[in-house]
Order: C-alpha cells, then structure tokens, then sequence
C-alpha cells in the first residue's frame, strides 16, 4: 500500500519543497493550506492510510498549534515545522505527542525530514517487545514507540517473552527492563541469546540505579545497549533506532549475500548451505531437481535480453508458487534448483511435471509481445554422500531430457 502523509502549510513556496521530500520518499502527499481544509480531508478518508502529518505550527486559522491537536485526537502521527526559533514555542509543541519538531532554518532539515519519513515507513513493518514489570513504565515506552509506527508488544515474563518471539518474526527489538516478573534483565538476555544472535535480535537493558556495573553486565550478557531511566524522549528514540539500523544493515548484508539479485531466490552456495543443513537434521529421503529452460538464447535474440529477464523472474515465481515446502535456487543463468527431502522418487516427478506443465502453459506478456517458454528437467535420488554427487546424476538426466527432445521430466 501507497501511504498518504498530510501536508499542511499555508506558505506556498514551502508547500512546493514539502511536496517534493514527501514525493521521493514515495509518499502520496495530501495537501492542505488550513486547518479547515485538513479537517475536511480527515472527514472524507480513514486514518489508517496516512503514514503521518506533516503540519506548520502556526496556520492562519490555527495559529497556536491547533492544528497538532486535531491530528494528534484523529491517531495521526505528526511532524511539526516551523519558521519560528521561539524557545517558548519549542516547548509547547515538544509536550505534545509528536514525532518531531523541525525548524525550516536551511535546506537540510528537508533532508532530515526526507529520512525521517523513510524511517516511519519502515517502521510500520518492525516489531519492538517491551518487558517491564511496571504497567506505567510499558505504557509510557509503547505510547512512545507506536508514535514513531513500530508494531508493538509487551510482556512481563521471560516465557511471555520467547513464546512473543516464537510467534512474530517481524520482532528486531526487545526493550527489558532490570527486573521482569520471573528473573533480572541480565538474565533476560542471557536467555534470549541462547536463541537469538545479536545481528537478528537488538536487545536494549534499562536502569534506574545508575549503576555501572549493572549497565557493563548487560552488554557482557549479550545486550546490544543500555538506557537509563528517566530518559528524554530524543535519547529514547536515537537509542531505539541506532539498534534497529544495526539489525536492519546485517539484513541487507545477509540478503545480498545470499540471495540472487533478479529473482530474489537463494544463490548456489545459500542454497547448498541449507540443503546440508537440512540434511544434518536428519531425511528420510532426498530428491534434487536440475531445471532448465529450453532454446533460452533465443528468447534474448528474439525479444530482448528485458524481456529475457522478465521469463527469468516469472519462472521464479511460478518455481515458488509449486515449491513453497522445498528448497530451492537460482544456480545461474537459466538454470534452477529444487532439493525435495522426505520424498519418494515417484511424489517428487509428479509435482515436478506439473510445474513444468504449468510453466510451459503460461503467456508471459513483455511489452505487446507475448512469450511462452518450456523446461527440460533432470531428477535423482541417487546420494554418494554429498550434494553435489546428487547434481551430477541429475545433470546427466537432464542432458538426456534435452536430447530427447526437451519439454520433459527424465529421472532415475
Ligand atoms: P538449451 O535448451 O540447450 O538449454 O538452450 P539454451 O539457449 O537455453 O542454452 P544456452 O546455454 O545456449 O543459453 C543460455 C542463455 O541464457 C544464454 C544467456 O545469454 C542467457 N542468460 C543467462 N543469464 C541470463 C540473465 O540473467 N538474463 C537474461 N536475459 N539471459 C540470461
Ligand atoms: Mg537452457
Ligand atoms: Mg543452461
């Protein structure tokens, strides 16, 4: 979904440059130039499709900030601009919930802005577990966090907590208090990372004691930062989102490692990595599949090496809609990998032939043109101890497949 953000700002040359950051950050911008016009938008749409607001302090129907009120009572959360340096009006605005207040003093806090808004939008997909034994403490964090759009849960116990973890993966942060219900904060993170590493899983302690030695036996625990209590909102922020970029980079790093760039498929050696780690927990049976796509030359002579791609990404998808249970990957090129465990000869052939049945029966549109492409593939259950004994046999079946006139499924 394409988020909205409300822009609401009399000034026209502001309006202009407001327009532009919302727009790069691909947003859809809603404008507005007073308070009675936004409160007519508000009427006519759900709250739920604006990512946040971005409001002038002073409009000329509102000139006290009323504005932030209105957006604030309609669970839309806000941005607050200015062109005023007013000390006093700083502090009127920061006792408010908002996100931010930004000063229009030079052309970076646009760029400021520009980042911000990418944030509340990947914000939206990342969950923050918070763990303190007083109510107020939690709710005060999860007011906090939801206005900065973080999916949030609570818990004031370490099986809470793992059984929260087990059940949402988009989970990138655990706030812990240092004493929960059942155990000490240290031993919080001690338990937590026999389960989760530091790259996928943040986790920030929180002390009201000042105490050195306890904010040293949090990281030595396992904790990737500490915070103590009472903190000011900026420091809350700051922390929390420094812990969530650690954890998002690693991401990214571990996605363009192992993943091919075109298709999104696990590459060659993500994909051995983790057939043989599937195969240590032990299989009853194991089949692997060498897919190739048939006079694939010609699709890029004819049509385009885009147009080539596009089959390539289609036949992807087409692999994963048939083998979602399975493992599979682009080995290069056109060439494609399915490893089946726990599977006879004979199941695994079936599902293979009507993936290549399906596949041969799809009209992949590129531009006005309009492609179809067939697979040749090789299948074995034949294992001499390794992965790649496997892809040899099956590479010989699918040479077959090929001299025998392509389109087809040879096996065992
Ligand atoms: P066969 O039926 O014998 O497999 O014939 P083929 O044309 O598919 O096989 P060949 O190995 O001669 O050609 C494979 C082609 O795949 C050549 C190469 O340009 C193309 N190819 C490889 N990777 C990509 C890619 O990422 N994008 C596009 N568009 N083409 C690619
Ligand atoms: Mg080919
Ligand atoms: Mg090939």
């Amino acid at each position: 979904m394409r988020y909205k953000v409300l822009v609401v700002e009399n000034n026209a040359s502001s309006m202009r440059i407001l327009k532009r950051v919302v727009g790069k950050a691909q947003l859809q911008v809603v404008s507005a130039s007073s308070l009675y016009e936004a409160k007519h938008i508000f009427a006519n749409s759900s709250p739920e499709t604006f990512l946040c607001s971005i409001i002038n302090y002073s409009l000329p129907d509102a000139r006290q900030g009323e504005a932030i009120d209105f957006a604030i009572d309609s669970f839309i959360p806000v941005i607050v601009i200015t062109s005023s340096m007013d000390d006093q009006i700083r502090e009127h605005v920061l006792s408010k919930s908002v996100i931010d207040y930004i000063p229009k003093e030079n052309a970076q806090v646009f760029e400021y802005l520009s980042v911000l808004l990418s944030r509340l939008k990947r914000n939206k997909n990342i969950g923050v577990l918070v763990l303190d034994s007083s109510r107020t403490s939690r709710n005060n964090m999860i007011e906090l966090l939801r206005r900065h759009n973080f999916i949030t849960y609570e818990a004031t116990r370490s099986d809470e907590a793992m059984d929260l973890l087990e059940m949402h993966p988009d989970i990138k942060l655990v706030i812990t208090d240092e004493v929960i219900a059942d155990m000490s904060g240290v031993e919080l993170v001690a338990k937590l990372r026999k389960s989760y590493e530091k790259d996928e899983l943040s986790i920030v302690g929180l002390s009201s004691s000042r105490s050195s030695a306890l904010l040293a036996r949090f990281i030595k625990s396992g904790a990737n930062d500490y915070l103590n209590k009472p903190f000011c909102h900026e420091e809350f922020f700051c922390r929390i989102l420094q812990n969530v970029e650690h954890v998002e980079h690693i991401d990214a790093i571990r996605r363009a490692a192992n993943l091919d760039y075109l298709t999104g498929l696990p590459n060659r050696r993500h994909f051995f990595s983790q057939v043989e780690s599937r195969i240590k927990r032990g299989v009853k049976n194991k089949v692997l599949a060498l897919i190739d796509l048939d006079h694939f030359k010609s699709v890029n002579d004819n049509y385009g090496h885009d147009c080539g791609d596009l089959v390539l990404k289609k036949v992807s998808k087409v692999l994963s809609s048939h083998f979602k249970r399975f493992h599979i990957s682009r080995f290069g090129g056109e060439e494609f990998c399915v490893f089946l465990p726990d599977m006879d000869l004979d199941s695994a052939v079936e599902l293979l032939d009507r993936f290549r049945q399906d596949l041969s029966e799809q009209e992949i549109k590129c531009g006005d043109q309009i492609i179809t492409c067939s697979t040749s593939i090789g299948v074995t259950q034949q294992f001499n101890r390794t992965i790649e004994s496997m892809l040899s046999v099956a590479d010989e079946h699918l040479y077959v497949a090929k001299a025998s006139g392509r389109n087809r499924v040879i096996s065992d």
